[in-house]
């Protein structure tokens, strides 16, 4: 399911496009790269493609590459559109095991994975759970009867990948799978292997909060990146560079409504079936986007503390969590790389 609207993360501006590129023989040869940005809907988000090419013709059927690849991923894993894969794979549950493609097998594949590492706190069979909270649009309470109703459908052990088959099948009728908290970062991932394929040298690809990297902007900078501050909508939290690296941050700040002083938001408990309390953001860094995506719902779920010891525990794996409370927690590999704003806006490391 996907819905945002908002992008969580933005970039600085980019400058000094002329440079000296090594050619194949070592001998320095005199390009001019060229950057291309271009912006474009897909996924319910604004999806932004930055691609860096030896000519303007290249930079820019590069970036049509990214978006073609994002909309045909959108095809197979939207919840939205009724002929989708996975659309088909939740009609069909409890009749009978769907067909699907490659990508449809490694998206659910990598859930299940991410679920597995964050004690099911990331668990894609919340869909029923999703659609009754419906935060955008319906801003209702669901009772408590009702989610028990639904509790029984949101169990993990009843989703069956057979990938010999390839095929998905959920066990029980009435059960949901949604890669809304899992398939943006793997786009990134995906439309970046098609920009790099189509000639582009460097490159960004960013649906709203979930980004990825590759190479350096052409004066040999790495790609600046600003993290949103989760209660001053515009504000930046912390600036960090990347480069070959994937970004994503899960919020309680994006798609909520409020009740007699209580946010109600989309990252929901798969325990509880009630929006995570823990955390107000997390930010994931990784090599690759589904890594990052996947895991920045399922440590919003985890906690701060079980979620930072996991991040800690994982090779090229790094966070930056914001807390109920609003303490900035920092995990070891980044903190000489990231920056504060000059007018911080968290104060002893509290983001009030
Ligand atoms: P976004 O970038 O769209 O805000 P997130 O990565 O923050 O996405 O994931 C939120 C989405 O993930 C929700 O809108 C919902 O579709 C789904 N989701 C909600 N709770 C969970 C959960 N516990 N495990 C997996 N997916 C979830
Ligand atoms: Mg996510």
């Amino acid at each position: 399911m996907w819905r945002t609207l908002s992008p969580i993360l933005f970039f600085g501006t980019f400058s000094g496009l002329g440079t000296l590129l090594v050619g194949c023989a070592g001998f320095p040869i005199h390009a001019e790269p060229v950057v291309v940005k271009r912006v474009q809907m897909h996924m319910g988000t604004l999806v932004t493609i930055t691609a860096v090419a030896r000519s303007e013709a290249i930079a820019q059927s590069a970036a049509t590459a990214g978006f073609a690849e994002i909309h045909r991923l959108e095809e197979l894993l939207s919840t939205w559109i009724p002929t989708s894969e996975l659309s088909r794979v939740n009609f069909s549950a409890g009749v009978m095991p769907v067909h699907v493609s490659p990508e449809t097998l490694t998206v659910v594949q990598r859930a299940m994975q991410v679920a597995e590492m964050t004690d099911g706190g990331f668990n894609i069979a919340i869909g029923p759970a999703v659609d009754v909270w419906n935060v955008t649009e319906g801003q209702r309470i669901p009772t408590e009867a009702e989610l028990d109703t639904l509790r029984p459908l949101v169990d993990l052990q009843a989703v069956h990948l057979d990938v010999r088959e390839q095929t998905i099948f959920l066990e029980k009728a009435g059960m949901r799978i949604d890669v809304g908290g899992i398939g943006k970062g793997y786009a990134a991932d995906r439309a970046v292997e098609a920009l790099w394929e189509a000639g582009a040298i460097a490159g960004v690809v960013a649906l709203s909060g979930d980004i990825k990297t590759f190479g350096r902007l052409p004066d040999n900078k790495m790609f600046p990146v600003g993290i949103q501050h989760p209660r001053e909508d515009g504000s930046v939290l912390a600036w960090m560079e990347l480069q070959d690296e994937a970004i994503s941050t899960a919020g309680d700040y994006e798609r909520f409504f409020e009740r007699d002083g209580v946010r109600y938001h989309h990252i929901l408990d798969p325990r509880t079936l009630q929006p995570a309390r823990s955390c107000r953001s997390v930010t994931v860094i990784a090599r690759e986007g589904v890594w990052a995506d996947g895991l920045d719902t399922g440590i919003f779920v985890m906690g701060p503390e079980r979620g930072m010891e996991l991040v800690e525990q994982l090779p090229d794996v790094e966070a930056i969590i914001v807390d109920a409370e609003g303490r900035l927690l920092v995990s070891s590999g980044l903190k000489q790389r990231i920056r504060l704003p000059e007018k911080p806006l968290c104060r002893d490391r509290v983001c009030q």
